[in-house]
């Protein structure tokens, strides 16, 4: 049998986690998932089916029975929930400002974390999120830690080119990312840390490319 590679990697809002992960498992050939789609997607059937963002007893029956799948397109990882692919109606400012609610939930989190481990077993692996070298995949072959300043993640997001922004949106992007940063990190149940062993990188001043060669360079250490 021959012993599967997992890189995990993890940090906060806009880091160009999923970015790199991408591009890096299509180096490596091996499967993508983006954890934080499955917390964003868990987030918009919630909302679909108008459920108050505090009916905890609702919203754990609904996540419980809901599937998950990540299929392949083409070379793009493809999130289908309950059949339905949602890949790109994720990355909204209403998901964005929701997703931590939801992601505090330890029955939602148990769920995610179940889904995404089955995903794992047996296929090599690159997985990104906020616990995946703490939580979801501890014995990781390589943790690595993605950070930035607020200033160049926001940034970035101003930037993506898939979001429509103009350029006053800036202030209130900064806002929403360390909002956001600050629910993740102090939240009880599996926080945004850096995980025992990790690798930091600070990609503030490196492009895309720099960043997957040192990853890359980590790999062969
Ligand atoms: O990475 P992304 O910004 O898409 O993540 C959206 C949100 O999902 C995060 O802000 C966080 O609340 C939650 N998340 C999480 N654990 C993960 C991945 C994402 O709690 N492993």
């Amino acid at each position: 049998m021959f012993t599967k590679i997992q890189i995990a990697i993890d940090g906060p809002a806009a880091s160009g986690k999923s970015v790199v992960g991408h591009l890096l498992s299509k180096k490596l050939d091996y499967l993508f998932l983006d954890t934080g789609l499955m917390y964003r997607a868990a987030t918009k059937i919630i909302s679909d089916h108008n459920l108050l963002l505090d009916d905890l007893e609702n919203i754990k029956l609904l996540i419980k029975e809901s599937t998950f799948e990540l299929v392949d397109h083409s070379g793009h990882p493809r999130l289908l929930v309950n059949s339905k692919d949602l890949t790109d109606s994720l990355k909204t400012i209403q998901i964005d400002r929701n997703v931590s609610t939801i992601s505090k939930i330890p029955e939602v989190r148990n769920i995610l974390v179940s889904h995404q481990r089955t995903i794992a077993s047996n296929v090599n692996i690159v997985m990104v999120g906020r616990d995946i070298g703490s939580i979801v995949l501890p014995n990781a072959n390589l943790k690595i830690y993605l950070d930035a300043s607020v200033e160049v993640r926001a940034k970035r997001r101003l930037n993506d080119k898939k979001q429509n922004f103009s350029p006053n949106d800036f202030d209130i992007i900064k806002h929403d990312l360390i909002q956001r940063d600050k629910t993740d990190s102090t939240r009880e149940h599996s926080p945004l840390m850096i995980p025992k062993g990790s690798i930091v990188i600070d990609t503030s001043d490196l492009n895309i490319s720099e960043v997957i060669e040192s990853i890359l360079k980590e790999l062969k250490n």
